[in-house]
């Protein structure tokens, strides 16, 4: 890089790069915006960073900013800064080296790949400042280092081979840059278009950006602000600005680690959930900045989907400026971020579990359904989520729920399980026959309507050491019935035989009920059958799924069931029996949800209305 009048040959390397930028860089041209800015900002940050550490600097008088004018008439943008300005040697090695030696490589093999570049991956190679040459062909950098004693210089380049740098007179620290824009590209002369632009990338920037003597960027980085200052107003302001809701956060949450990773996160919970939790909010989560300039918005990477509702903003100074999706992907240091996010929100749901019992219930009821779905894939935090679980209950009022913990605080001493039943709504669970046997006994059991608890609580397997049991398939041991003498033993075991005769086809087996007091007849799942509510959702999403074959229970001692062993007793090949029997089993299949056809049920009904209301006309 010989010197010659003041003019030097970037090199070959550079030349390269810039070539690739003007032919290969195209889409998101507007990046050019956002790393300038990014610059000013580090630049500003710089002079901040001095001033606390109490050095010596020029021109401690100027206001730290960044000043944007646009010139339609003589089609010159221009972008000042009062940061901390470049020496003639930091000219020199900034702005006509390439800082990492890969970067060349990479970039060259993408272009080679698709023919052209994301914009965004320029800055993470220490390069961003070229991607100017995306709009411009020609480049002027005015600059005043703010280190005493120095002289200030004006770099100027084509972004082809050489850039020349010489003395200029500018008096301030700082820099300003200034371009003419390619014809294609005059659109960023507008101010709307520049407003933006900055309000989508550097709206958080916190450093006042004025475009044209209008400051632009309303709001600061609050996330840096400290706890104690924070106002509430503020922190609901900027919530709606990131999320596009027009309802205050039903809480938030600042997050501050410094150590081994150092990251600043600001967590909203919103209000009221989108229609479809699990479509709606695909493409609704955490924004990413580094150190205060914006990465990317939605950045599934630093939660896991089941906390997804959470919105919000995590800026961290360990992550290079303007990393690439694809590295954010792989990155370890966001999978740490991640993992710290997700226990920093646990606690805060445990902390309004505990303390705040009304926002927690309203957090619950518009996102519960989706943070279950953490116990299939969070098994680091499976038992904290355990805890925050909520469920209606034979023993709560209407409308209230239990945790988990509460159901075993009010188990009985002998009980070993924690009971539950599933269905699709509150109604049907409570006909379910097999409540019954629990009902009377006293023994609670957990009511499971939402869809997402057929996936996720068969799953839960224990909580402290006591067994989750669908009471579809519960044990239930007899605790009656012993004292029976031969003759009615003998009735019984003829009525189950001949159930079993008529029903062989249809069912596995006909067992006595140790658990039906009202009902006469039950379905139960089949030995190593499915839970007969899973059964059903399992057919909801595959229609070719066939059910297994059920166990029918029947309750001996209910009168329409003793009637029958009557009639049978009277004659055995009375006509009506199996006709009776049949439609036991269609109201069985119907209180399951799981009769298929109503038509043959309402001629057996029909059938038996006809032939009781003939018989009372005939007497
Ligand atoms: P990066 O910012 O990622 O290091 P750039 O190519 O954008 O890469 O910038 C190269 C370097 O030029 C910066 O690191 C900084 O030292 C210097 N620089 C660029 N813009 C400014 C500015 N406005 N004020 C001071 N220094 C600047």
């Amino acid at each position: 890089m010989p010197a010659q009048n003041n003019s030097y040959e970037f090199k070959a390397e550079m030349k390269q790069l810039l070539k690739l930028i003007v032919h290969s860089l195209y889409t998101n041209p507007e990046i050019f915006l956002r790393e300038l800015i990014s610059n000013s900002s580090d630049a500003l940050n710089k002079i901040r960073f001095m001033r606390s550490s109490g050095q010596d600097y020029i021109n401690p008088e100027l206001d730290l900013n960044i000043k944007i004018t646009l010139d339609k008439e003589n089609n010159l943008f221009t972008i000042e800064d009062t940061g901390n300005g470049m020496t003639k040697d930091e000219l020199i090695s900034q702005l006509g080296t390439i800082a990492s030696s890969g970067t060349l490589n990479f970039l060259e093999n993408l272009a080679k790949e698709n023919n052209k570049i994301d914009a965004n991956l320029i800055g993470q190679f220490g390069v961003g400042f070229y991607s100017v040459f995306m709009v411009t062909d020609a480049v002027s950098v005015e600059t005043k280092s703010a280190y005493p004693n120095n002289d200030a210089y004006i770099w100027k380049s084509n972004g082809l081979d050489t850039f020349t740098i010489e003395k200029c007179d500018k008096a301030t620290r700082g820099t300003i840059i200034s371009f003419k824009l390619k014809d294609e590209y005059k659109s960023f002369l507008e101010d709307f278009n520049i407003k933006n632009i900055l309000k989508k990338y550097s709206n958080f920037v916190d450093f006042p950006i004025i475009v044209n003597n209008e400051v632009v960027n309303t709001l600061n980085a609050i996330w840096h602000k400290k706890k104690e200052d924070l106002q509430v107003e503020e922190v609901n302001e900027f919530y709606k600005f990131i999320s596009n809701d027009f309802q205050d956060p039903l809480g938030y949450l600042q997050v501050n680690i410094e150590g081994n990773i150092n990251f600043k996160a600001l967590l909203f919970i919103p209000n009221s959930a989108p229609e479809n939790i699990f479509r709606d909010l695909y493409d609704k989560t955490l924004h990413l900045y580094s150190s205060r300039v914006f990465i990317q918005d939605n950045c599934k990477e630093l939660l896991p989907d089941y906390l997804k509702f959470v919105q919000g903003v995590v800026d961290t100074e360990d992550l290079p400026l303007n990393v690439s999706r694809e590295v954010i992907q792989a990155s370890p240091l966001i999978s740490k971020i991640s993992k710290l996010l997700t226990s920093k929100i646990i606690s805060w749901l445990e902390s309004w579990a505990q303390n705040d019992k009304e926002k927690f219930n309203t957090f619950y009821k518009n996102f519960g359904s989706l943070f279950k779905t953490g116990i299939n894939s969070d098994f680091a935090n499976k038992e904290k989520i355990f805890e925050l679980l909520r469920f209606e209950s034979t023993s709560i009022t209407k409308g209230e729920t239990t945790s988990l913990h509460g159901y075993v605080t009010r188990m009985k001493p002998d009980q070993d399980d924690i009971y539950y039943v599933l269905g699709e709504h509150r109604e049907l669970i409570e006909n379910n026959p097999k409540l019954e046997y629990y009902k009377k006994n006293n023994i609670e059991v957990l009511l499971l309507s939402d869809p997402v608890d057929f996936f996720t609580i068969p799953y839960i397997f224990e909580y402290q050491k006591k067994k989750l049991t669908s009471i579809e398939k519960a044990q239930i041991k007899s605790t009656e019935n012993n004292d029976i003498d031969n003759k009615t033993k003998e009735t019984n075991s003829k009525l189950i035989d001949i159930f079993q005769e008529i029903l062989k086809n249809k069912i596995e087996k006909v067992v006595e009920s140790n658990t039906l007091i009202d009902s006469a007849v039950t379905l139960s799942a089949g030995t190593n059958a499915m839970d007969p509510q899973m059964e059903r959702m399992m057919k909801m999403f595959d229609k070719s799924y066939t059910d297994s074959k059920k166990i029918l229970e029947i309750n001996l001692k209910h009168p329409l069931i003793q009637n029958l062993a009557k009639l049978i007793e009277k004659n055995e090949k009375d006509k009506n029996v199996s006709e009776y029997i049949n439609l036991l089993y269609s109201t069985a299949l119907l209180i399951d949800g799981n009769l298929k056809t109503t038509n043959e049920f309402v001629e057996q009904i029909n059938s038996l209305i006809l032939q009781s209301t003939t018989n009372e006309l005939s007497n």
